[in-house]
């Protein structure tokens, strides 16, 4: 037989995608294994919005939408965002999409030629290196070390930018890292990108998770020519405790979202009526439900930073937004844990959960080796479990 193609076997599994199945598998198994895999908030989502899929149903709204979403909730998308970040946006600079992460492919689609290049800052989420590789783009990584607080400067973004570079992806509140740039930060990182004429994708989703009473500027609100080179992306999924309906959403100039539209009426043809629906009574409905999650979050980074770092040999950050910590696990580096030669942090975690029943993402696939992602989107309870087996484990 022919050859598959070069770009999509190319392709890397989604680590943190592979490391939840895994340890669901285990869980289904019998296996008492604690998860802090994938980043999905343990939260059920709130009985409004379940209730706005069920009267959907009811009613019949079960056929294709536009593809780039329907005027309801792309008028709800746009008052949100005038809400919550003070941007004016119309519903025709709005798209939706079946999750935030089809909005990062559809963005990368609409900007990225073969044979550009993207900066991408790191430690990042898995899933940016392969959708830039995805539409044959060139990643160009640009590494943000913990002494920087895991946050590249525009010093450095203006060096790794080339006559090819065509875009930036930004992710502020930061996956894996919790980090979030200051105003002053994103301007000085706005002024390289306008002066430069690059794209920048600036995924926001988790911008109502930020803690210690900080509130997160949104990219585009840093003025019109950064308003009009920049695709913001956000999503229900993780404010609204909706990963699983596949609602994501980004605004952008007209003219780009008119490409982006034309690509999805092939691609997924529309996103599910009903999760539409439900979108909606999120977006439009009362918010204390989003607070009292965040309220949450905050309570349990603040349970988690401590613990991790009162342990020998490891130590974090304390994020300011989104639910994970990056644990350093470089002191762990070149140790035998549990009868298991350790050498990196892929080692790391792999004999964690082997032996403590911890799930946890390596960094590695996150452009940060010596570094185990944890996402602290679980129960109190589970994070106390997952403290204490992992401190028992770093006995071993
Ligand atoms: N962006 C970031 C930074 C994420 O962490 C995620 C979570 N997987 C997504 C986008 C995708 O979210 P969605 O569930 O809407 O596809
Ligand atoms: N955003 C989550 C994570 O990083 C969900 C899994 C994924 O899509 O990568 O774990």
């Amino acid at each position: 037989m022919k050859e598959l193609a070069q770009i999509a076997s190319a392709v890397q599994a989604s680590s943190t995608m592979a490391i939840d199945v895994r340890s669901k598998q285990m869980q289904a198994d019998g296996i008492d294994v604690v998860g802090f895999g994938a980043g999905e908030p343990d939260f059920n989502t709130p009985d409004h919005i379940k209730a706005a899929a069920d009267k959907a149903i009811a009613e019949n709204v079960t056929r294709y939408t536009p593809a780039s979403g329907t005027a309801a909730l792309k008028e709800a998308v746009c008052r949100r965002m005038k809400e919550d970040c003070g941007l004016d946006y119309k519903p025709a600079q709005a798209a939706v999409t079946s999750g935030a992460k089809h909005c990062v492919y559809i963005a990368l689609r609409a900007v990225v030629d073969p044979g550009d290049e993207v900066i991408l800052p790191a430690p990042f989420w898995v899933s940016y290196l392969e959708l830039i590789k995805m539409v044959g783009g060139k990643p160009v990584v640009v590494t943000a070390g913990e002494d920087a607080g895991f946050k590249m400067t525009a010093e450095q973004l203006a060096a790794a930018i080339t006559p090819k570079t065509k875009a930036l992806v930004l992710n502020n509140p930061c996956n894996p890292t919790g980090m979030v740039y200051s105003k002053e930060e994103l301007a000085a990182i706005a002024r390289v990108c306008v002066e430069k004429d690059i794209y920048v994708i600036s995924d926001e989703i988790y911008c109502n998770l930020m803690y210690d009473g900080a509130k997160c500027t949104s990219f585009a609100a840093l003025g019109e020519e950064v308003k009009e080179r920049t695709i913001l992306i956000n999503g229900v999924s993780k404010s609204y405790a909706m990963t699983g309906w596949r609602i994501g959403y980004l605004l952008a100039d007209e003219r780009i979202v008119k490409v982006m539209a034309n690509y999805l009426s092939h691609s997924t043809g529309a996103p599910s009526s009903i999760s539409q629906a439900a979108a909606v009574a999120a977006l439009s409905g009362p918010q204390d439900c989003v607070e009292e999650m965040r309220r949450a979050f905050e309570e349990r980074r603040n349970y988690i930073v401590e613990r991790v770092n009162a342990m020998e040999g490891v130590s974090c950050l304390k994020p300011e937004g989104a639910f994970y910590i990056m644990m350093n696990v470089e002191k762990q580096l070149g140790r035998t844990i549990c009868g298991e030669a350790v050498n990196s942090s892929g080692d790391f975690a792999a004999a964690l959960l082997k032996h403590g029943l911890v799930a946890t993402v390596p960094g590695g696939s996150m452009g940060a080796p010596g570094f185990i992602r944890w996402s602290y989107a679980a129960s109190m309870d589970n994070i106390k479990k997952g403290m204490d087996r992992l401190e028992k484990f770093l006995k071993g």
